[in-house]
């Protein structure tokens, strides 16, 4: 039986709580209707080729061309000079989809935090800490067959392609993924039916791994076959107990899992094979923020949720798009509204060409106390360093030596790599003049360095 909520007025319980304040429900109110029509060249797009997969694929931008052919005279004079000149810079080639293009305000383009994401621009980019490095996470290291990195005892990461829906600036793969740049020549990760066998034979060898990550490049990128051939083979493993999917596609592209049933039936096959032989496979992605959460991606999300395929969420802190406690915590709330459970928020890793979008652990740590209680936690994450060298993931709070001046904090991994310390870098435009300076100066990086480590023993 339904009970009736309609109460008289004064029958009502006594809050112990002021009326909330209606914004603070904005993670209810998605973005609907044909947004994509304020950009020129989509002015005519109707809604089902706006939602096909391919028709996104087909018109994502690679270039500045296409993109000004695109959006037209809606951007600030300036602005595609310096794009142009970003492009030259950035260690990671451009892609984005018309879904993406469409959530832009091309007006205020410096401060979107989309554009912040995709779009290099020249104007913005800062000079690279003298302690950072291409592969900075040392994932080659740790790799027994290219494209497989086994860190941790119990699970491993494989890497099948080397192509993404989008191409993500700040993305810590930039050794790998996408095509050359005038800034880097990649090692090429192509789908490859002997160095993926030799990935198998490796996981099979190897009795305590039970958990393998396959992400990219982007499980996007794989076709329909290809999802079930490496689900199946992975199932067949005896150790694998567990999978993951790793995509970004539902915050670039949710429509792919509105209108590709190849994919999402193939997905949904490794699911429910996996279910059978009670093994967990479910889906990995990487929402970054609010304004990438739209009503497609509500219904998209909702499809995985009827088949039962648990999501799971993992974002990037970044600069100018989520370093806020407001805005990480709408994402948040935003990202359980979907069905979507926040897993990890990553403190940016130290990788090149995008020093403006690094933030201090210390910014970490004060968004993630006004986080915590916030919703369920189940849908709150941790707040996690990638150590740089190849530590693992470690939560932000557990440094054994932080100094807040300096920037430099210290994590140890007992698990991963008992005792060896690891170091991370705060960006230096955080940090005091005066310590700028120190840090131009080698012997003084030494010294400060040489400094948390002492501490941290
Ligand atoms: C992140 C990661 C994993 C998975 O780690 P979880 O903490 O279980 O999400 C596995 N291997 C590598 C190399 C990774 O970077
Ligand atoms: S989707 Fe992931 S792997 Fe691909 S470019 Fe972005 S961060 Fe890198």
């Amino acid at each position: 039986m339904a009970i009736d909520l309609k109460l008289v007025h004064d029958a009502l319980p006594v809050a112990k709580k002021p009326p909330v304040d209606p914004s603070s429900l904005a993670h209810r109110a998605l973005l609907g209707g044909p947004f994509w029509h304020k950009i020129p060249a989509y002015r005519e797009v109707d809604e089902a080729t706006f939602l096909d997969h391919a028709w996104q694929a087909k018109s994502s931008i690679t270039r500045v061309a296409k993109l000004v052919e695109a959006i037209q005279d809606l951007v600030p004079p300036g602005f595609v000079e310096d794009l142009e000149s970003g492009m030259k810079q950035a260690p990671m080639s451009v892609r984005v989809s018309p879904y993406i293009v469409s959530l832009i305000d091309w007006e205020r383009p410096y401060d979107d935090p989309l554009r912040i994401q995709f779009f290099p621009l020249a104007s913005r980019l800062r000079p690279d800490h003298p302690k950072l490095g291409l592969d900075s996470l040392a994932e080659q290291a740790d790799a027994p067959v290219a494209g497989l990195t086994h860190r941790y005892v119990d699970k491993a990461l494989f890497l099948p392609l080397d192509t993404c829906p989008v191409y993500c600036r700040f993305c810590t793969r930039s050794y790998a993924i996408g095509l050359d740049t005038d800034e880097v020549e990649k090692v090429h990760l192509r789908p490859n039916d002997e160095r993926w066998r030799r990935a198998y034979q490796y996981i099979a060898s190897r009795p305590e791994l039970e958990d393998i990550v396959i992400s990219g490049g982007d499980a996007y990128q794989l076709r329909a076959a290809h999802i079930e051939e490496i689900g199946d083979a992975l199932l067949a493993i005896p150790n694998v107990r567990r999978m993951r999917f790793a995509t970004k596609g539902p915050a670039v592209m949710p429509m792919k899992i509105l209108t590709d049933d190849a994919w999402l039936d193939a997905l949904t096959r490794v699911v429910e094979k996996g279910r059978k032989l009670h093994k967990d496979v479910v889906l990995h992605t990487h929402f970054n923020s609010p304004n990438e959460i739209t009503g497609i991606t509500e219904a998209a999300m909702g499809r995985l949720f009827e088949r039962g395929i648990l999501v799971r969420n993992q974002s990037v802190l970044i600069r100018g798009v989520n370093d806020s406690v407001d805005t990480m915590t709408l994402l948040i709330k935003r990202l359980g509204h979907v069905n979507v459970h926040a897993y990890y928020v990553y403190v940016h890793d130290m990788v090149r060409g995008v020093e403006d979008l690094r933030t201090s652990v210390d910014t970490a740590i004060h968004i993630e106390k006004h986080v915590r209680g916030a919703t369920a936690g189940y849908n709150t994450p941790t707040f996690v360093v990638d150590a740089p060298g190849g530590g693992g993931k470690r939560d932000v709070h557990s440094y054994e030596h932080y100094n807040r001046d300096s920037g430099v904090s210290v994590y140890s991994a007992p698990s991963v790599k008992p005792g060896r310390p690891f170091v991370y870098f705060d960006p230096l435009h955080q940090l005091s003049t005066h310590m700028r300076r120190r840090w131009s100066d080698p012997n003084e990086q030494k010294r400060m360095i040489d400094q948390a480590l002492a501490k941290a023993r």
